[in-house]
């Protein structure tokens, strides 16, 4: 289990599965067609065929998917008590604009949905994405590791395809008689088994905080010479194209953001200093070696969120701090999933 992982696809029009290289799926090869190993016919490759990654995956047995430990990322401190309350803005919001008993349905549901559960690489993945994508790039997040009860557990045979099937939104009451359904999750690690369970489904939570602080203990000081020579070279580039005249759409460009800063309910903020390309190279080579190229793209989109929801000027190497903190996450994941495992234990689900 590591965050170098390929995929595979499966095909419209018959049962075999034709294996893709991440750096293929990446880039999108052949505009992202490829043709099936078994009948030949012309796979577009994506998240829609997106096929179990191992046929054989362990967790897909009942008694292996109870002893190993299972994961999740969140912002709640509390989870999965402080996840299931419905958020006091969004509860006015629906009510500002909504009968009464509308508004008690969606409360129901979103106390009533049940949790997911999901691989180390997923419940991380799962983090870099939201950093990206949901505005969460300064929030603190929080790593979970569950065990699952051993006893009187009901698991639904097989797995929903998370493409066709309902599983990634569900509530407790659309597990039906299980405790516990695997999908197929496309998004996040996708081709692994995740999990929707009842909350009683769990026996035990532990918790850590991330990053951690101590991983690594110090950024190479030869690593930080090179980050202020490009800072150097891209600071003096910078200045040589600020002496150029300005280009009509530059123009334009200033006279936006000119409007938008005077426009009320702008809020300022500093200005940043922005990343030389350069940069994010050199700290992908040191720091995401073995880490494949859709997961590098998310964790730069990740950090960039991070570096942008910061109220104060971030320092080169606060910045770099930061990212081979993030990066430990990854790269250290046996070590932080060590750390988890002795972290004591809080239930109270
Ligand atoms: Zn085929």
């Amino acid at each position: 289990m590591t965050f170098y992982y390929d995929y595979n696809m499966a095909c419209s029009a018959c049962p075999e599965i034709t294996p893709l290289t991440s750096t293929d799926y990446h880039r999108e090869i052949n505009q992202a067609h490829v043709a099936c190993h078994g009948c030949g016919a012309d796979i577009h490759f994506g998240r829609a065929v997106m096929a179990l990654r191992d046929a054989d995956d362990p967790v897909l047995d009942d008694d292996y998917l109870t002893a190993v430990a299972w994961y999740h990322t969140s912002t709640c401190s509390d989870w999965p008590a402080g996840s299931r309350t419905i958020p006091p803005a969004m509860f006015e919001a629906h009510r500002a604009h909504m009968p009464q008993d509308a508004v008690e349905r969606i409360r129901v549901r979103h106390e009533n949905q049940a949790l997911h559960l999901g691989t180390y690489e997923a419940a991380i993945e799962s983090m870099l994405r939201r950093m990206r994508d949901q505005d969460d790039g300064g929030a603190q997040f929080f790593l979970y590791r569950v065990a699952l009860r051993t006893a009187d557990l009901t698991v639904e045979r097989g797995w929903r395809d998370e493409n066709t099937d309902d599983a990634a939104r569900i509530s407790q009451d659309d597990l039906g008689d299980a405790d516990v359904v695997r999908y197929l999750n496309v998004f996040e690690s996708p081709g692994s088994i995740s999990l929707a369970v009842r909350p009683s489904a769990i026996a035990t939570i532990q918790r850590i905080d991330l990053p951690i602080s101590t991983l690594p203990r110090d950024v190479e000081p030869s690593l930080l010479v090179k980050v202020g020579k490009l800072r150097v070279e891209h600071d003096q580039w910078e200045a040589e194209r600020a002496q150029l005249k300005p280009s009509r759409l530059e123009l334009l460009r200033r006279e936006a953001s000119t409007r938008r800063e005077a426009s009320p309910g702008h809020r300022s903020r500093v200005r940043r200093r922005r990343l030389p390309g350069q940069l994010l190279r050199l700290l992908e080579e040191q720091y995401l070696s073995g880490v494949s190229e859709p997961v590098r793209e998310r964790f730069t989109g990740a950090v960039g969120a991070w570096h942008s929801a910061q109220e104060l000027p971030v320092s080169d190497t606060d910045y770099v701090t930061r990212y081979a903190r993030m990066a430990a996450i990854l790269t250290r994941h046996q070590h932080v999933r060590h750390l988890l495992a002795v972290a004591s234990a809080a239930t109270g689900v």
